[in-house]
Formats: structure tokens, C-alpha cells, sequence
């Protein structure tokens, strides 16, 4: 229903560089943290707190080990303290016992709030795109919603799941066995933990190296994904024009670009561990020097320092991951930010509050000075008035580009116009609920859209609640009924991805007979039947009567056989209607339309749809 490019297969073109308005770069980190944690987790802060606890309980353990040690060094071998033998192993079942508990449920809580992070976001995304303003939705290419879901999706959740076990847990693990070392020796401690301050100035900085390149390869992910589904919708032009090597040379770069950014990523990330580890690995072995002249020269027991070097060692790995942690944090931020962009996309068609159902006794259109602008473009309707009494049926005619598809949009609130308003029985569309509005309106296009499900769904899809006499009602005046009885499985038919398995006149009827089981007071049809064949039309005709029978019907219209059902038609140009009466009134007149006609419908000039374009 937009412009009239916009229904047929596009030219396989790659995304253009276009407003990539899934990336924002004004939501900072913490920002982006904080809105995580409070509007996702807070929810859930049982379960995070028992993962909390559980990992604190595993740090904890952690850093009862060098004192486990300690005390085996200086009690058992040095002092020959035969009852701490026995008790010790006892001690040390104990804390592996405790600390397998901790470990297991912190895993498991862990990967519990990663998974509820990321439906959330992708419900709240999904949501939001069904909610939407068509225009926005337009706008950008479905592939780069796709790949919110499908890449950035994923990438929170992973970094969610492993930061907040290496920020809490090993974090908490190195404060712990710092306190140790610090507790048994606070020289030795700062000359092992001296590093610190560098490694954490380096991994700033890789940081912003990573959340760099992070964001620039799912930016190429979304452009993979929109180039993808196009090529798929288009890949009849593709073949037709043979430009099958140009659409997988420019599939190839896109690929190449993220395997570039990827790289340069994993790069970065994989400079952390090395980093922190030769930092730390200076300040143990200066440790270790100074502790083993002290045992030497000084007052230093065997048991301190092993305990003490335990401790050192142990601090190792959780440090290294938490390091790693930061890298793995930067790419989540991104990718959240990336869905925040969409989660946080307002409508601009809304509901207002304690807005009510419409009710539509009659079915009366009036457009009272209507103008309309997409926000993309110039005004699109100017002062456009015009009154569809209830029964009555009103075809737009006019050059491609004059504005028909757009009055239609308005009437279901697609979009809402720039200035005056439209009417349905006495009341203005923008008080009413969205619901009732869509329910008073019943649209056919073109192409009519049908999902991937059985021929059963697809005409009861909105009127949910229809028992199978409706339907089959439905179809028998949609004449869909004969040939849905000589598919294979009849009404359970499975229609494929937007019905490809039916004919265009098939599909047609049975977007037909979903419009009869809707049995809406008012009927919009961009010319359903144009695409059809001659002998595709004449089987929908009968249907057609039988679906305008009683309803007011706003109509575009193209050919003849349309136009003369219309009680009256309007001539459009330029957003306004130049023209309006019935065909014999027109025709007398000699303006516009009846110029129209000569050239149109009598077929001396190019058709009507292509005209103005
Ligand atoms: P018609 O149905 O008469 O061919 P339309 O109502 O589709 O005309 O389009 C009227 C004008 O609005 C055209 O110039 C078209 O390019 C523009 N237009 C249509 N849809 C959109 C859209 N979603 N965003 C921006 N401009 C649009």
C-alpha cells in the first residue's frame, strides 16, 4: 500500500548507506546497564539474588583455600599436628561440597537471567514492530529487524550471562583472595597486585577498540540480513537480468567486512589475557623473590608463603576473566543498543487516552480538509474533501503518484493526516480506539497477503472466532469454496510463504473470503483484480459483487470494470480531486477523465497505473 514501486520486487540493490536508524550512539554504557538491569532484571531479583548469593558463596570458598593450605603447611608438616590431619580433609570435602552447590546454582540462575534477558528484548522488540508506524517500519529494511533478533539478540545475552558471573563471582573471588594475600602479608600483596592499575588503563582502552568494531560488524550483519531477504524476494530479477555473480560479489564483501571486524574484535579481546597475565605474572615472581629471601634471611614461615602464593595464583584466572569480562561487556552494550534504538521507536499513530470503540452503524466516510505529508516528502493531500455516504461506492482514479494508496492509509490510520480530519458515522478516527478503527474497514490489495499457514487460517486470520460453517460460508461466496475441495487436504491446505503454492486469482479469493468473514461495514480496495488475467477476473467478479453487496466502498481503480461499479468517481491529481460524478456525467463533461478514458480504457496510451510515473 505505499507507493506503487513499493508492492512489486524491488532491483536486487545492496542496502544503501542510508539512516541506519537501528544504531544509536547516544545511549551510553551505563546507560544501557542500568536500563538492562532495572527494566529486565529488577523483575526477576529473586533469582538474581540467589545468584548473588551463589556466587558470592564461590568466591568465598575461593579464598578459604589458602588458609586451608596455610594451616596443612605449618600444623601438619611443620608442627606434626596429627588431629588437624584427620579434620583438615573433612574441612576440604566440606568447602568443595559447598562450593559445587554454589557453582551449580549460580550457572544455572546465571544462564536463567541471560535467557529471560534476551526473550524480553525480543518480545519488546517484536512488540514495538507490530505496533509501529508503517512508515517507520517502511523505512527501514525488514532485513536489519531480522538481524536484531537473530545477531544482536544473541550477542546481550552471551555477554550478559558471562559478565555478570565474571563481574560478580570471579570479581568477588579476587577481592577475596586479595584480602587473603593482604591479610597473610600486605607487602608481598602490593607488590602482586602493583600491576592492577595498568592492566585496568589497558583494557580501557581495548574497550573502546572493541565496542568500536563490535558495533561496525553487526551494522554489517544487518546489512547481510537486508541484502539477503532481498535478494530471496527478488531473486526472479536477479536471475532475469543475470546478475547473480554481482549480488554474491557484493554478498562477499558484506562477508568480508564482518569477518574483518570480527578479527579486529577478537583481536583485541584476545590481548587482555596475555596482558593482565604478564602484568601479574611480574608482581608474583617480585612476590616470590622478596618472600624467599625473607624465609631465607627473615621471619617468613613455609606455610605463610605457600599460603600466600596459593593465594597469588589462584588470583590468576578470576582476574583474567575479569578482564575479558569488560571486553565481552563493551560488545553487549552495543548490541543492546542497537535494540534499545528499536524497542524505543514512539509511535506516532497512538491511541488517545480512554479513547472508545467506534461504532460504525452506518459506514459514512467524510474527509473534511484533509492534508498529508510522509515524513520522508512534500505534501502528498492538500485540501482533500470528499464525502463516501454509507452504501455508496467511490473510486479514486488518477496518474501513479496521486495520492489514492494514501487516502486509503488514512482511512485506517496507518497514518494520521497533517491537517483536518476524517470522519467514519459523525466520529473523528483519532478518538476512537485503533482496534475498532482497523474493524471498520476491511482492505484488499493487489497483492493479496497471506501467511504461511493452512487455507483455514488464512480466511479466518482476525475473526478468530468463526466456526467452520462461517468459514466455509465465507468461501462459497468468496468462490473459493470449489477449487479449496479439490486441493489435496481442502481447508487444511497449507498455502506456503505468501501463498505461492495458489494462483494470483486463488489467492486472491481467498483474501476474498477472509474480507466476507470480517463482514466490516466498509470496504477499502486498492484494485484487487488489476493483477489478475482476464480469465483469473472473471472467476473473482461474481465474488466481488457479492462482497460489495451493502457496504461502503472506497476504491482505486484502474480499469474499466472497476470504474463502473463505482456510483461515483473522483478524478485525482496531485493530492486533490479535480473531477467527481458518475461515468456518464464525466464523460459528458470532456475534461480530465473523460480524456482518461479515451486513452486508457479504450487503449490508445500507456495504462492509467503508469501514466504519472
Ligand atoms: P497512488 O496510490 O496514487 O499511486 P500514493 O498514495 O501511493 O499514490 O503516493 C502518493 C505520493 O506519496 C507519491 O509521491 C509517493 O512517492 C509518496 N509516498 C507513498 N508512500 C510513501 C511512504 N511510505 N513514504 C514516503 N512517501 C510515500
Amino acid at each position: 500500500m505505499t507507493a506503487e514501486d513499493g508492492r512489486k520486487p524491488h532491483l536486487a540493490v545492496a542496502p544503501g548507506p542510508g539512516a541506519d536508524t537501528l544504531t544509536v550512539d547516544d545511549i551510553s554504557a551505563t546507560e544501557v546497564m542500568r536500563r538492562l538491569f532495572r527494566e529486565i532484571l529488577w523483575p526477576h531479583r529473586r533469582i538474581l539474588a540467589l545468584a548473588l548469593v551463589s556466587m558470592a558463596i564461590g568466591a568465598a570458598t575461593a579464598g578459604a583455600v589458602p588458609f586451608l593450605i596455610q594451616v596443612v603447611a605449618d600444623e601438619v608438616f611443620v608442627a606434626k599436628n596429627e588431629r588437624l590431619l584427620y579434620l583438615l580433609p573433612i574441612a576440604i570435602v566440606g568447602v568443595m561440597a559447598v562450593r559445587g552447590a554454589a557453582d551449580w546454582t549460580s550457572k544455572v540462575t546465571d544462564a536463567w537471567l541471560g535467557n529471560v534477558l534476551v526473550a524480553d528484548l525480543r518480545i519488546r522488540m517484536f512488540d514495538t514492530l507490530t505496533a509501529a508506524d508503517l512508515a517507520w517500519v517502511q523505512r527501514t529494511h525488514s532485513g536489519r529487524f531480522v538481524s536484531a533478533f537473530v545477531n544482536d539478540a544473541p550477542v546481550v545475552d552471551r555477554a550478559a550471562a558471562k559478565t555478570m558471573t565474571a563481574l560478580v563471582k570471579d570479581g568477588l573471588t579476587v577481592i577475596f583472595l586479595t584480602g587473603a594475600m593482604f591479610y597473610m602479608d600486605w607487602r608481598l600483596a602490593l607488590m602482586v597486585v602493583a600491576g592492577m592499575p595498568f592492566a585496568y588503563l589497558f583494557l580501557r582502552k581495548q574497550r573502546k577498540r572493541i565496542s568500536g568494531s563490535v558495533r561496525r560488524s553487526l551494522k554489517e550483519s544487518g546489512d547481510l540480513g537486508s541484502l539477503l531477504t532481498q535478494t530471496l524476494q527478488s531473486l526472479r530479477v536477479v536471475k532475469a537480468y543475470r546478475q547473480e555473480k554481482r549480488e554474491a560479489e557484493r554478498f562477499r564483501v558484506i562477508v568480508d567486512n564482518i569477518v574483518r571486524y570480527l578479527m579486529k574484535t577478537a583481536r583485541s579481546r584476545a590481548a587482555v589475557g596475555p596482558v593482565t597475565e604478564a602484568l601479574s605474572g611480574v608482581g608474583i615472581a617480585a612476590a616470590i623473590f622478596y618472600g624467599g629471601w625473607q624465609g631465607i634471611y627473615g621471619t617468613v614461615t613455609l606455610g605463610h608463603f605457600a599460603g600466600f602464593l596459593t593465594a597469588a595464583m589462584l588470583t590468576y584466572p578470576p582476574l583474567r576473566s575479569v578482564a575479558q569480562a569488560q571486553a565481552l561487556l563493551s560488545e553487549g552494550v552495543t548490541a543492546a543498543s542497537r535494540i534499545f534504538a528499536i524497542i524505543d521507536h514512539a509511535a506516532t499513530v497512538t491511541e488517545k487516552p480512554g479513547a472508545r470503540p467506534l461504532a460504525v452503524p452506518k459506514g459514512r466516510i467524510v474527509f473534511e480538509n484533509v492534508g498529508f505529508a510522509y515524513e520522508t516528502g512534500g505534501p502528498v493531500l492538500a485540501d482533500f474533501d470528499l464525502v463516501v455516504e454509507p452504501g455508496q461506492k467511490v473510486a479514486l482514479v488518477g496518474p501513479s503518484g496521486a495520492g489514492k494508496s494514501t487516502v486509503l492509509n488514512l482511512v485506517l490510520r496507518f497514518f494520521d493526516p497533517t491537517s483536518g480530519r476524517i470522519l467514519i458515522d459523525g466520529e473523528d478516527i483519532r478518538d476512537a480506539t485503533l482496534a475498532s478503527v482497523r474493524a471498520a474497514s476491511a482492505l484488499l490489495t493487489q497483492d493479496p497477503l497471506l501467511f504461511d499457514d493452512t487455507v483455514r487460517a488464512n480466511i479466518a486470520y482476525g475473526s478468530e472466532d468463526a466456526g467452520e460453517r462461517r468459514i466455509v460460508e465465507a468461501a462459497r461466496a468468496a468462490a473459493a469454496h470449489d477449487f479449496i475441495m479439490r486441493m489435496p487436504e481442502g481447508y487444511e491446505t497449507v498455502v506456503g510463504e505468501g501463498g505461492n503454492r495458489l494462483s494470483g486469482g486463488e489467492k486472491q479469493r481467498i483474501a476474498f473470503a477472509r474480507a466476507m468473514l470480517r463482514d466490516a461495514p466498509i470496504l477499502l480496495l486498492d484494485e484487487p483484480t488489476s493483477a489478475l488475467d482476464a480469465e483469473a477476473e472473471a472467476k473473482v467478479q461474481k465474488a466481488m459483487e457479492g462482497l460489495l453487496r451493502g457496504r461502503t466502498v472506497l476504491m482505486i481503480a484502474h480499469r474499466l470494470s472497476t470504474v463502473q461499479r463505482a456510483d461515483v468517481i473522483c478524478v485525482m491529481e496531485q493530492g486533490c480531486i479535480v473531477e467527481r460524478g458518475s461515468h456518464d456525467e464525466l464523460i459528458a463533461r470532456g475534461g480530465a477523465y473523460a480524456k482518461m478514458f479515451r486513452t486508457q480504457f479504450v487503449g490508445e496510451a500507456p495504462s492509467l497505473a503508469v501514466a504519472g510515473s
